[in-house]
């Protein structure tokens, strides 16, 4: 296996723009804007290995 550099999770750094939609970061969801964002961007790395079930309520109860 070759030497792989592996990125740390970067601290928190408001300003820089999100990933995702391109927003102002915020301290609270960084590297992203928001949470929604994040959950995005976690879903693009999901798909690429896993399968996300999808969650459609469309359970009939009698
Ligand atoms: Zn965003």
């Amino acid at each position: 296996m070759p030497p792989e550099k592996k990125q740390k999770t970067a601290p928190a750094a408001p300003g820089k723009p999100c990933p995702v939609c391109g927003k102002p970061a915020t301290a609270a969801a960084a590297p992203f804007c928001s949470d929604r964002c994040r959950q995005i961007d976690l879903g693009h790395w999901l798909t690429g290995s896993y399968r996300i079930p999808a969650r459609d309520d469309d359970v009939e109860q009698d």
